[in-house]
């Protein structure tokens, strides 16, 4: 069930998150449960070198699916819930997919219990581990920390990213292990016969291999942004980049202000996009990604309708439409439909009686157009 704030304005002043407009909530049935012991927690380190502790579990079902592992997401959560090794917990997979750690059973409690403590080097490469003010999670800054260069590698080949097919985390390992790969440029050049130094490896399947990570060369702009594993981008994300910006090149000079004038890129993703390319080792894997060939497309868009990327905001009493048929219009080629006038306002479509919206149009600078000069801009 979704309930949703019905008032026009108040929507616009709500705004939008990234992928979900704040003004609609969707209610879901309460998540299946169940109870099970903690065998183990293990600090595990990911792509962007965040600690995470993670509950090994004794297998339990819950809906369905045995569950063994659950992310404690981080630190602070797992004292708060003072989860300890050796404790009874309720789990439940939360909208029924990610396993969650729910309560603790205290009074299943014997004094064996053991807490697990923030290490003070991370567990992969023993870096010293930071832990960032403003942010819950704690980091493992080491550039060449083999559980980050792991996680990114994994995480570049994958299907939604540059999706090369076959390239999966097992021969990721073999790769890593072998020191035939020490970041994700290190992949195009591999050769057949470093692919048959792998246990149990055919002509044939390394052949395949190496066409796929060929193939991968020309994936679309916004699969190679979200390849990149830019903190804070994900799909979505990367998507609005790539059309914003064409190419990966403008996009490594954008500053903060450029990135922010892109509706539903905010403060934090504007600047985690910039300090990304500002550190020297990302800049120098992206050029020897380019340098060997790798030519992320520009998509052409079918979506791409002339209003790609323009915000309107329709206002006053019109007569050649309602304002939802006016919404679609817009949508249809590719634009967006606003409740509220700001400075990422392309155009103010003004209706009779147009008031305060017009006004501040006006004081902003923004393109008023009426209905007709709207209908004649669409018609090209
Ligand atoms: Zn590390």
């Amino acid at each position: 069930m979704v309930v949703k704030v019905d008032s026009y304005p108040l929507q616009a002043e709500l705004g939008e998150k990234s992928r979900s407009p704040r003004w609609a909530v969707a209610i879901k049935f309460p998540p299946r449960q169940a109870t099970t012991l903690v065998e183990d927690i293990v600090p595990q380190v990911g792509r962007t070198g965040v600690i995470t502790p993670v509950a090994h579990l004794r297998p339990v079902e819950v809906s369905g699916v045995m569950v063994s592992r659950a992310t404690l997401h981080n630190w602070e959560e797992m004292e708060k819930k003072d989860i300890r090794i050796g404790d009874t917990v309720v789990v439940e997979r939360a909208g029924d997919v990610i396993p969650a750690v729910v309560k603790v059973l205290t009074d299943k409690r014997d004094g064996s219990e053991r807490q697990l403590l923030i290490p003070a080097v991370c567990p992969a490469c023993g870096s010293e581990v930071v832990k960032i003010p403003d942010e819950v999670a704690v980091r493992c800054l080491g550039l060449s920390c083999p559980a980050q260069i792991r996680e990114s590698i994994i995480h570049f080949a994958s299907r939604h990213a540059m999706d090369i097919d076959g390239l999966g985390e097992k021969y990721i390992e073999q790769l890593l292990r072998l020191e035939l790969v020490r970041s994700v440029a290190d992949l195009y050049t591999l050769t057949r016969d470093d692919f048959m130094r792998f246990e149990r490896m055919g002509e044939k399947l390394a052949e395949n291999l190496l066409a796929a990570i060929e193939e991968s060369k020309r994936r679309e702009l916004s699969r190679f942004i979200f390849a990149l594993g830019i903190r804070h981008v994900g799909e979505h994300t990367a998507k609005l980049l790539a059309s914003a910006f064409g190419s990966i090149r403008n996009l490594e000079q954008a500053s903060e202000e450029e990135l922010m004038t892109i509706r539903e890129v905010g403060p934090q993703v504007a600047q985690s996009i910039v300090t990304f390319f500002r550190n020297r080792t990302n800049i120098e894997v992206i050029e020897r990604l380019l340098a060997a060939g790798v030519a992320p497309s520009v998509q052409e868009k079918k979506v791409g309708g002339r209003f790609t990327g323009k915000t309107f905001v329709f206002t006053g009493a019109l007569t050649r439409f309602t304002r939802e048929e006016a919404k679609l219009l817009v949508e249809a080629e590719g634009g967006h439909a606003a409740g509220s006038v700001s400075k990422k306002t392309d155009y103010v479509v003004a209706g009779a009686e147009a008031g305060s919206k017009l006004d501040k149009a006006r004081q902003l600078g923004v393109t008023v157009l009426s209905e007709d000069e709207f209908l004649e801009l669409m018609r090209g």
